[in-house]
C-alpha cells in the first residue's frame, strides 16, 4: 500500500512566495510550468510499464513470478548476463516470485543501493471498473488500469533504470540492485521482501533502500505542494480483549456481566490517547508542514515540535485524522462479538482491537498500557498473532535527504522536501529490522485523491509518472557515487 493523498485534507496552503486571494488560497501556483522530461527511451519505458501493467499480479488469479520473468527477459535483452539476474521463487508459491538483478559496483567495499519494489496488485473487478483494470489506458492526462500508481510505475522505473545505466556504460561506485517482490497488497499472503530478508539477507545487502510509501503531493489544481519521503512506518498490531463468565438465564441478571465488563474496557480505550512523540520523520513533516499549510495549523505544528506536551496545540493537529495518528500510537475497536443466545447471560465477550504501534515501540509496552487502561482483571489482554517485527525508523541523515533535495530543487524549484512518518505501513518494515535503512520516495506527484489506489479507477498523472521517471534515474545515480 501507500499513502493516500492525505496533506490537505481540509487545509487551506498558504505558498510563500505565492499571492494569497483575499479568500486565503493561492492565486499565483507553485511549480505550474511543465517540467523538463527526460524523454531519452521514453517509448521503450512505456512498453515496459504497459506490459506489467498489463501482468495480473493479483493474488487470487495473477502471477508475480511471470511480471519477474518478463523484466528479466528486458534486462537480458539490454545486455545483463544470466549471473546477474534471478528468479527467486518461494518453496510452495510458484506464482508469488520474484527478480533479483544487480548492477556490479566498481567499489568492492561500497555497500549497494537497492531498488525494491512489488509487483502484486489489489484485486480488481472488470464488471466494477469503468475501464479494463489490466489494460493500461492513457485518457485525458491520466494512465488508468490497476496498479498504475501503486506501484508499478515505480517498479517500472527500476527496470528501465537498470536498463538505462547499462546502456549509458554506466560505472557505480556502488552496486545497484533491484528486487521485485509479491505479497505486499494482502496481509495474509507470504511476503516477498519479507521471505527476501529472512532467506536472500546477503543478496539483498544495501547500504539503503528506495521503495514505495509516499508521493509527491498536489492540490486540487494540479499545483504541486510538496515531495514527501517516507522514513518511519508504524507497526499493525492485533490485541484481543476477552471476558469470560458463568453466565446463566436472562431473567436473573447480576452485575458481573461480561458483556457489561467488555464494554467499559472498550469504552475505555476508546477515551484514552497514547502520549505524543516525535522522531526524526514526523518531526521534518511538521517542521516542512508548517511553512506549506500555515495559519493556525502550521503554528501548532511548530508548538508541537517544540513541545510535544502542548495541549492547545495538539488538540488542534488531533482536528484531522492524519495527524492525529502521526503523532503517538492509536488503537481502535475494529471487530466485537459476545453472548450466545437472546436469552442467556454471556458466557464470552470478545473485541478485537487494532494499535498502529509508532515506529520503535515495543508491542509488550503497548499491551501493558492497554492493559492499565482498561483497569479490570476479568478482561483478559492478549496478542493473537505476531506478522513480522516491529518497526523500527530508518536515519535521515544528510547522505540520504541530500540528494533528494538536490534532484527535486533541479526539476521543482521551490517545492519543499518533507519527511514523514506513515501510519500504514509498506514492505520498508521487513528492511529496517534486519539493517537496511529502507525509505519511501518516488517523485511522482499524484492528485489529492490519491489516485483511487486499491480502489476503482486507479490512476496517476501521465505527466507525473514521467516526472518520477526523470527524477529516480538521477536520484539513484547520485546514491550510487558516494
Ligand atoms: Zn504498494
Amino acid at each position: 500500500m501507500r499513502s493516500i493523498g492525505r496533506i490537505l485534507v481540509g487545509v487551506t496552503v498558504v505558498v510563500v512566495g505565492a499571492t494569497t486571494a483575499p479568500n486565503g488560497r493561492i492565486a499565483t501556483p507553485m511549480a505550474t510550468a511543465t517540467t523538463a522530461v527526460d524523454d531519452s527511451g521514453l517509448e521503450r519505458f512505456r512498453g515496459i510499464y504497459k506490459e506489467l501493467v498489463e501482468t495480473n499480479t493479483t493474488l487470487s488469479v495473477g502471477d508475480c513470478t511471470l511480471a519477474g520473468q518478463r523484466m528479466a527477459a528486458r534486462l537480458k535483452a539490454a545486455g545483463y548476463p544470466d549471473e546477474d539476474l534471478r528468479i527467486f521463487v518461494p518453496t510452495g508459491h510458484p506464482k508469488e516470485g520474484g527478480l533479483l538483478a544487480v548492477l556490479h559496483g566498481s567499489d568492492p567495499s561500497a555497500k549497494a543501493i537497492l531498488m525494491l519494489a512489488h509487483v502484486d496488485v489489489v484485486e480488481a473487478k472488470r464488471e466494477d471498473w469503468a475501464r479494463d483494470p489490466f489494460t493500461l489506458i492513457e485518457e485525458g492526462g491520466y494512465f488508468y488500469g490497476r496498479g498504475v500508481a501503486d506501484m508499478k510505475a515505480q517498479a517500472a522505473i527500476w527496470v528501465d533504470n537498470m536498463i538505462r545505466y547499462r546502456e549509458e556504460g554506466f560505472k557505480p561506485n556502488r552496486s545497484i540492485k533491484l528486487a521485485l517482490t509479491c505479497g505486499e497488497e494482502t496481509n495474509s499472503a507470504l511476503n516477498g521482501a519479507g521471505w527476501l530478508a529472512k532467506n536472500e539477507r546477503a543478496a539483498i545487502d544495501a547500504e539503503l533502500a528506495l521503495t514505495e510509501g509516499v508521493d509527491g503531493d498536489l492540490d486540487a489544481k494540479g499545483n504541486k505542494i510538496a515531495l514527501e519521503v517516507l522514513a518511519a512506518e508504524k507497526t499493525s498490531q492485533n490485541y484481543v480483549f476477552e471476558v469470560t463468565n458463568p453466565g446463566g438465564h436472562s431473567s436473573r441478571p447480576v452485575a458481573d456481566n461480561a458483556i457489561y465488563h467488555l464494554v467499559r474496557a472498550v469504552d475505555r480505550v476508546s477515551r484514552y490517547e497514547f502520549p505524543v512523540r516525535l522522531d526524526d520523520a514526523n518531526r521534518g513533516y511538521f517542521t516542512g508542514m508548517a511553512k506549506v499549510v500555515g495559519g493556525e495549523n502550521g503554528a501548532a505544528m511548530l508548538a508541537v515540535v517544540k513541545n510535544p506536551e502542548d495541549r492547545a496545540a495538539v488538540a488542534v493537529l488531533d482536528k484531522d485524522v492524519n495527524w492525529h495518528a502521526m503523532l503517538r500510537t492509536t488503537c481502535v475497536a475494529t471487530m466485537l462479538s459476545a453472548g450466545h443466545a437472546t436469552n442467556a447471560l454471556p458466557q464470552r465477550a470478545r473485541a478485537n482491537i487494532n494499535c498502529r504501534i509508532f515506529p520503535g515501540v515495543g508491542r509488550e509496552e503497548v499491551m501493558t498500557q492497554l492493559v492499565k487502561v482498561v483497569d479490570d482483571p476479568t478482561v483478559a489482554v492478549t496478542i493473537p498473532e505476531v506478522r513480522g517485527p516491529v518497526a523500527q525508523p530508518a536515519p535521515l541523515t544528510p547522505q540520504i535527504l541530500k540528494p533528494i533535495e538536490q534532484v527535486a530543487h533541479e526539476m521543482w524549484p521551490g517545492v519543499p522536501v518533507v519527511t514523514t512518518l506513515e501510519p500504514g505501513a509498506s514492505d520498508a518494515q521487513f528492511m529496517n529490522p534486519v539493517g537496511i535503512p529502507t525509505y519511501g520516495v518516488d517523485g511522482i506527484f499524484t492528485d489529492p485523491d490519491g489516485g483511487h489506489i486499491h480502489g476503482l479507477n486507479e490512476r496517476v498523472r501521465i505527466q507525473s509518472v514521467y516526472e518520477g521517471r526523470t527524477f529516480l534515474y538521477r536520484l539513484v545515480k547520485i546514491y550510487a557515487q558516494q
